[in-house]
């Protein structure tokens, strides 16, 4: 069982005086957050809304122009190398530059000419547990890059670039909300984000006492891809079903309860099962904005079980190891709320805890996991922080 309480603070400096030890100079510093979806799972690509916020993992990068078109990167926490050049963007067998380079593509595509760099980064998300340490990345890469040329580019044209370098050069199909709560993250707020319009709304939460723990199951199911291509295609087999009754439906979003119950309940359970979910995902998202703006934490707390629910036995996207953990805290009184985190069959669980609990919990959970699954679980304790700034 491994707790992990590594200090931010820590980072940056030594992250700063590995450039200065390599580079020489004085260079700039951004900070780009890691993000956790507190509620509003597999809406996103169903026009609907998400509950991101941006957290106190974030990745450092130090960062100074060079005179010519050369890429100088050095990853200080895998401690690892790479050159390169601007006019000559191909994927690394590093992979980690990729999510670099795909950014100044993209910056390249929409007519931007930055030079040459040099650069340090590192800090403190856990790669690949579904904390986007990747998104947390390109925001760093092109903040840094805006920064250092001078090019005065709008916060969502930046998001905008950064899912496309995500899609085009690493060739990973994500939507926005990992990019989107990176940047726009704020202190003690979750963002209500519309992913039919981008339209969002910052929801104030007050945390006093509380803190997020994120526990890794250690797993990712081989199911999880094709399985989420398959939720895909069932959500859109629903809606084209629908709209053979109603006008002007295009997505989920615009799909009532009443309609599913109408049309798909009888003919197609399967399908009607998946459908629900995603209307009523949406619709206890934004009950569970009610419940903040109220500053009732644990009613809020119910629905992120509710959630987990209906993703477990409606939308069937969890697995016996998240299910073993949301199980196991759902009668603990210092837990308000908990439920699986992301696409499903593996990652983590996102739990809302009161401060004090917090280890003992931890040590508890981190027993009985090993026990009954024979694996070892990892918790992350986060809090809600500002997004992606220069230090
Ligand atoms: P997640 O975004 O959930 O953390 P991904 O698989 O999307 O997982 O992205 C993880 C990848 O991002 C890593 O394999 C690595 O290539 C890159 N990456 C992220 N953070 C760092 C870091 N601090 N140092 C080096 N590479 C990183
Ligand atoms: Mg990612």
């Amino acid at each position: 069982m491994i707790l992990s309480k590594v200090s931010d603070a820590g980072i940056a400096p030594q992250v700063i005086e590995k450039f200065k030890s390599i580079f020489g100079g004085q260079p700039i510093v951004i900070r780009s957050p890691g993000r956790v979806n507190l509620i509003g799972e597999h809406t996103d690509y169903n026009n609907g809304f998400v509950l991101p916020a941006a957290i106190d993992k974030a990745i450092y990068m130090a960062i100074s122009p060079r005179k010519d078109n050369e890429l100088h990167i050095f990853s200080y926490d895998l401690g690892q190398d790479y050159r390169g050049s601007i006019d000559e963007l191909k994927n690394s067998s590093l992979h980690w530059p990729d999510y670099i380079l795909g950014v100044i593509q993209q910056l390249q595509n929409s007519g931007h000419r930055p030079g040459g760099f040099n650069c340090v980064f590192g800090g403190d998300i856990p790669l690949g547990a579904g904390l986007s340490s990747s998104a947390a990345l390109e925001c760093a890469t092109v903040f840094a890059l805006n920064t250092l040329f001078g090019w005065r580019l709008e916060t969502n044209s930046m998001v905008k670039l950064e899912q496309r370098a995500e899609n085009e050069f690493v060739g990973v199909q994500c939507g926005i909300m990992d990019q989107f709560a990176s940047m726009f993250g704020r202190k003690g707020h979750v963002i209500r984000l519309d992913c039919r319009s981008l339209d969002y709304e910052y929801v104030p939460f007050n945390m006093e006492g509380i803190k997020i723990v994120l526990l890794d199951t250690n797993v990712k199911h081989s199911l999880a891809s094709s399985e989420y291509n398959t939720r895909r295609k069932q959500c859109e087999q629903g809606v084209k079903t629908l709209q053979e009754h109603y006008e002007g439906i295009e997505s989920l979003r615009d799909v009532t309860i009443e309609m599913l119950d109408k049309w798909l309940a009888a003919s197609d359970p399967l399908i009607y099962r998946r459908c629900k979910y995603v209307v009523e995902e949406n619709t206890r998202l934004l009950d569970a904005c009610l419940d903040l703006e109220k500053g009732e934490l644990r009613a809020f707390g119910r629905k992120m079980f509710g959630s987990h629910e209906g993703l477990s036995n409606q939308y069937e996207v969890s697995c016996p190891e998240l299910d073993f953990l949301v199980e196991h805290v759902k009668e603990v009184p210092s837990v308000l709320g908990a439920r699986m985190m992301g696409g499903g069959f593996g990652g983590c669980t996102i739990n809302l805890v009161e401060e004090e609990a917090i280890e003992g919990l931890v040590e508890r959970i981190g027993d009985a996991y090993s026990r009954a699954m024979n694996k070892e679980l990892k918790a992350y304790v986060a809090q809600i922080e500002q997004g992606t700034s220069m230090l």
